[in-house]
């Protein structure tokens, strides 16, 4: 879309690129480009941001780390935020008097959305806090984290948010959102029309070596059974009802090692579609069309997908 010049004079007082491509925005390295790129920095600069956007009448996009969405060739139209640089130091407080839970080894952890849930990790191990090891090398931050109600090992960040902050894009209202307001389902939060800014985490006190051992072994465990060196979204698709994963079906169905172009269904784990550096969006969307139809020729299973396609 060519931007007209009253509305890059409304975006001015930002640090703003136009038509800039997104593939350097996502671990997949695919994404056509944005009319209107920003990375803020503070929640101050998020609200202005999308107030400016609503004002000139164009749709918002938030990206996170870009570790789980798929954006088209042809790109996004509109503002498109990535919050990575929305980051401040993790704060630690403990519970009060007045706290729900004020059980003494609880400790709570607040961040803002641009923190990497890998750091937020670590820190906890660290810290001998427990609670977050499950999530031991699961990139992106810890605002899409929440969006995607990320998860391993059994948890997922359900298990361990109690609150967040919002803007509100109806109201342009920030509102804190306690956990009993959260509908988490299987890597969702039914969260329409705001944009997570803030994030509250509970996590209570532990020896610090079991802690720091179970991060590492989770952590390795991810590095020896997911292509991690390889540019992808994680799992494409979701793990359908039952007991079998979508990577087993996909190997079932003969289609580990399928490409289209520079996209290839991984050979280490098959619900993962791997960019080999060339691929396009389109290539990635026309391998996982193939994935679904022999899945579901052979076993009747609609795969659903878990990366988030967006753009045009
Ligand atoms: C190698 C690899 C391994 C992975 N392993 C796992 C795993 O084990 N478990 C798992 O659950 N996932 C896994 N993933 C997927 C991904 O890392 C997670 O879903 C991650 O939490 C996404 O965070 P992000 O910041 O990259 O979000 P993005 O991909 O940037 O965004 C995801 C969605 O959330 C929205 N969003 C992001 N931030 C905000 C915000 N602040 N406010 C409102 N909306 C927002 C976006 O619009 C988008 O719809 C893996 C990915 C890779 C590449």
């Amino acid at each position: 879309m060519v931007l007209s010049d009253n509305i890059k004079n409304m975006f001015a007082s930002f640090a703003l690129q136009t038509q800039k491509a997104m593939d350097r925005y996502t671990s997949f390295r695919v994404g056509g480009p944005a009319d209107i790129l920003v990375l803020p920095q503070t929640v101050e600069q998020v609200i202005a941001l999308a107030k400016t956007a609503h004002s000139a009448q164009l749709p918002i996009t938030i990206i996170g780390a870009g570790t789980n969405v798929l954006i088209s060739d042809k790109g996004i139209r509109g503002l498109v935020m990535v919050l990575t640089r929305l980051q401040q130091n993790i704060e630690q407080t403990e519970p009060s008097i007045d706290t729900v839970d004020a059980s003494p080894d609880r400790i709570y952890l607040t961040a803002l959305a641009g923190e990497p849930l890998n750091r937020l990790c670590r820190y906890a191990a660290d810290a001998g806090l427990a609670g977050l090891a499950w999530a031991a090398g699961i990139p992106g931050t810890i605002g899409g984290a929440v969006m995607m109600n990320a998860g391993s090992f059994g948890s997922d960040m359900s298990r361990v948010v109690t609150k967040i902050e919002v803007l509100d894009l109806n109201t342009f209202k920030t509102m804190v959102l306690p956990v009993s307001l959260l509908q988490f389902s299987y890597r969702k939060l039914a969260l329409e029309n705001s944009i997570v800014l803030k994030i509250t985490i509970r996590l209570s006190r532990a020896d610090a070596e079991t802690v720091r051992d179970e991060f590492n072994r989770n952590l390795k465990t991810k590095q020896s059974t997911q292509p991690v060196s390889q540019a992808s979204a994680g799992c494409f698709f979701q793990n359908p009802p039952g007991d079998k994963p979508a990577g087993f079906l996909i190997e079932q169905a003969g289609m580990k090692r399928a490409r289209c172009n520079g996209a290839m269904v991984s050979d280490l784990h098959a619900n993962f579609i791997v960019n080999h550096g060339n691929a396009c969006a389109s290539d990635i969307l026309n391998l996982a069309d193939q994935v679904k139809k022999s899945v579901y020729e052979k076993f009747g299973i609609n795969l659903k997908e878990e990366v988030k396609t967006i753009g045009d």
